[in-house]
């Protein structure tokens, strides 16, 4: 018997393995003195590198699905970016396929969807693009989703190992399809799907959780206090980008708390459907900082959620409780 989503998933882990070659060709390029010129180039090529390569493998095996993706090609257009584009397009034929700069301009383009549709994929081409630029933790994430519910889900971490403080190898690769659990694998290389499971703590002062390295995307203050609420004397472990979840969904953490920093930011799609599915098919739990499901039926944000919250389950309840107790809006 042919599974649900087979054909979508096989198209998908494709996609997101030609991705991943281009982030690490391009990644290995950053130098100390990128960093110290807080020069931006390697993420730019990158990004789009992956959006092109993603889009144009789900546009040409499904030509009717729509894509809500990070970029789009404008900006690589003008004369001034001219550059980038040349080395998007040598990343792009090197690594994964001939082909024109306009072929590809028009491959990002296929990602420029951004209202509801009862069938779409949504792709972030790099999550966590801070990570990337630091060399660490970054993610490819796709997922697909049908009348509002996520389908498929599909995380490339190259840079992730069996365990966070592992050497990342060949990279991780996660999946899951709705009904059908959730699945590690190596990004590169042969490797069978092996299912993965939530932890099953249910003691809240032996949580382990993680969060956002940028205090900036998570308010790392509020998430201390619940913590220490919650009688946790162990530090968060801080990761970039969906690779967040894929720890909690392996069982390595048992939450990943991300709390509001501002009160009109609104989480986009693309961070988060992806690893929504890993989880909550390795036995998870994932609500907005209210408890409230994340809504994916509103285009390209989650216009009526307020932060993400992401648990093993077992604990989810005493987090939302302890959550609304220290204040968190
Ligand atoms: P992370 O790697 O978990 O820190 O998340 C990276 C993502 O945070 C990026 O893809 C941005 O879309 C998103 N982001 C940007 N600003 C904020 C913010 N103020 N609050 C939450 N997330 C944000
Ligand atoms: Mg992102």
């Amino acid at each position: 018997m042919e599974y649900a989503w087979e054909h979508e998933l096989q198209t998908g882990l494709s996609a997101v393995r030609d991705a991943a070659r281009i982030c690490r060709s391009v990644q290995s390029t950053i130098t100390l003195e990128t960093f110290q010129k807080k020069d931006k180039s390697p993420v730019t090529i990158a990004d789009f590198g992956s959006q092109a390569v993603v889009c144009r493998v789900i546009g040409d095996t499904f030509p009717n699905d729509t894509i809500i993706a990070e970029e789009d090609s404008a900006e690589l257009q003008v004369l001034e970016n001219a550059d980038f584009l040349h080395r998007i397009h040598d990343e792009v034929c090197r690594h994964c396929v001939e082909a024109s700069k306009d072929q590809i301009c028009r491959w990002i383009d296929r990602g420029g969807a951004t209202d509801f549709t009862h069938r779409f994929w949504t792709l972030d081409p790099i999550d966590g693009t801070k990570g990337f630029l630091r060399k660490e933790q970054y993610a490819i994430s796709l997922a697909l989703v049908i009348e509002g519910e996520i389908q498929l889900g599909i995380l490339g971490c190259p840079n992730l190992g069996q365990t966070v403080k592992d050497d990342p190898q060949n990279g991780s690769l996660f999946y899951a399809i709705r009904g059908q659990g959730a699945f590690a694998l190596p990004l590169e290389g042969e490797g069978e799907p092996r299912p993965i499971r939530v932890s099953r703590t249910s003691d809240p002062a032996l949580a382990r959780f993680c969060e956002s390295v940028e205090s900036g995307h998570s308010a790392q203050g509020a998430s201390a206090q619940v913590a220490e609420r919650l009688g946790i004397t162990a530090d968060p472990v801080r990761l970039d980008s969906q690779a967040k979840y894929a720890v909690v969904a392996r069982g390595e953490a048992d939450a990943y708390l991300r709390l509001p920093t501002k009160a009109d930011y609104r989480e986009m799609i693309w961070d988060h459907a992806g690893g929504v599915i890993v989880v909550e098919e390795a036995g998870g739990k994932v609500t907005d900082v209210t408890g409230a499901p994340l809504e994916f039926v509103h285009g390209h944000t989650l216009k009526n959620n307020r932060g993400v919250v992401v648990s093993n389950a077992k604990l989810h309840d005493v987090i939302i409780d302890t959550i609304r107790a220290v204040g968190v809006k």
